[in-house]
């Protein structure tokens, strides 16, 4: 059976052009980039390159831009590192990434105290809203709001949210559902960092970026090495680096041409689901390009539940998730959808769909299809409520 992989929002392929541009640092141009030979300096030069690169698509400077292991280094460096010591307020949203969470969260037993924003059904937050103790005088001192939902692709305020906190409390954004996917500028976003991810844009795993505004005083999270200023001490991995521009600029120069033929599968893999396997819930904005990012779809199917979803649909060659890759695997609800307020049936049924440009309409069409038979194989079998 021809498999279909429906769990780009985990990780996606490496491209071949990507790994081309990648070999050359891994192998015959080897080298440290603090090195001060000739094998040192080829490889500074293309370290510094691809750094300016990135920065060139995000419309960030060079120096604005810290390589790191991934968006959870990116999200940790952040967070501890704009805190700085109790009392202070945190404010963030419910619905983020644990890499994001539960920093925060370490930060709250650190004496911190932490203001919530609100979503909506949709699981998108209304920049008006009040957030959790929003009595309580502790001024504000980082707020962190990831850009795109990793759950739900839907697409939060960032710009208006980052306006509202005002210029004296830093702005930490995780872009890591969204760089790659839609065009993104990090000066116009008006935030303090930003994070993002190589192997969610088809670079490679072990490789991500903080995005951190010039003139910012960050304390490192690392101590042990002169790189990168000291703030992210460690040997680059000049290869890596490589990957994630070229990467990053495959990304942006199909970002239209992507855009375009996702949100028509997507379309079609709902249009399938509806006629044949109602009733389907969607949770978080429908189709919508500006509320939601085609490329991750959560769906629920009631009488269904995910865990037996999930192992029937891997029998029948869907990859596919009940959550974050992160929590997958487990049988906890995903806190995204409980702070969405969805329905104690449809929290149990939900699963999650996300597509890449690598995917055909012919391969989305009979993705839904094989969802279809299974989905009508368990909702014929008793469905049992589970007790918590
Ligand atoms: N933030 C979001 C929104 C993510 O989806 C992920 C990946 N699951 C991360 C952060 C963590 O990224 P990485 O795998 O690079 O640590």
């Amino acid at each position: 059976m021809h498999p279909i992989y429906l769990d780009n929002s985990a990780t996606t392929p490496l491209l071949p052009p990507v790994w081309e541009a990648m070999q050359p640092f891994a192998c015959g141009a080897f080298g440290n980039a603090a090195s001060a030979h000739a094998r040192g300096r080829e490889a500074r030069k293309a370290l510094e390159d691809a750094r300016e690169k990135i920065a060139g698509f995000l419309d960030a400077h060079a120096d604005e831009v810290l390589f790191t292991s991934g968006a959870t280094e990116a999200n940790n460096t952040a967070i501890f590192g704009l805190a700085g010591t109790p009392p202070a307020q945190i404010v963030t949203g419910p619905i983020e990434h644990p890499s994001v969470a539960e920093p925060i969260a370490q930060l709250a037993r650190r004496g911190f105290s932490i203001a919530t924003l609100v979503v909506d059904s949709r699981g998108v937050i209304d920049p008006n809203s009040s957030p959790t103790a929003a009595g309580d005088p502790t001024p504000a001192r980082l707020c962190c709001v990831q850009l795109v939902n990793h759950e739900t692709g839907a697409r939060q305020p960032i710009a208006a949210l980052a306006q509202l906190a005002g210029s004296q409390v830093y702005f930490h954004t995780d872009a890591a559902a969204a760089a790659g996917k839609v065009p993104l500028r990090f000066h116009a976003l008006n935030v303090t960092s930003l994070s993002l991810s190589a192997h969610k844009f088809h670079g490679p795993a072990g490789i991500g970026a903080l995005l951190l505004r010039r003139g910012t005083s960050l304390a490192p999270l690392l101590f042990g090495g002169h790189q990168q200023q000291g703030r992210r001490p460690g040997t680059e991995p000049v290869a890596l680096a490589v990957g994630m521009a070229r990467a990053l600029e495959i990304a942006v120069e199909q970002q239209q041409s992507t855009l375009d033929h996702v949100q028509k599968l997507r379309e079609r893999f709902l249009e399938i689901l509806h006629a044949s396997c109602a009733p389907v819930v969607v949770n978080g904005p429908e189709c919508a390009p500006a509320e939601v990012l085609p490329h991750t779809l959560n769906v629920s199917f009631p009488g269904c539940r995910a865990d037996a979803l999930l192992m029937n649909l891997d029998l029948a060659g869907i990859a596919c998730s009940t959550g974050s890759a992160c929590s997958s695997g487990s049988l906890l609800p995903s806190p995204v959808l409980q702070a969405m307020h969805v329905a104690e049936e449809v929290l149990r049924s939900a699963m999650r769909f996300s597509f890449s440009h690598l995917l055909s309409e012919h391969e989305i069409e009979e993705a839904a299809r094989r969802i279809a038979d299974v989905v009508g194989g368990l909702r014929g079998l008793p469905f049992e409520r589970p007790d918590t």
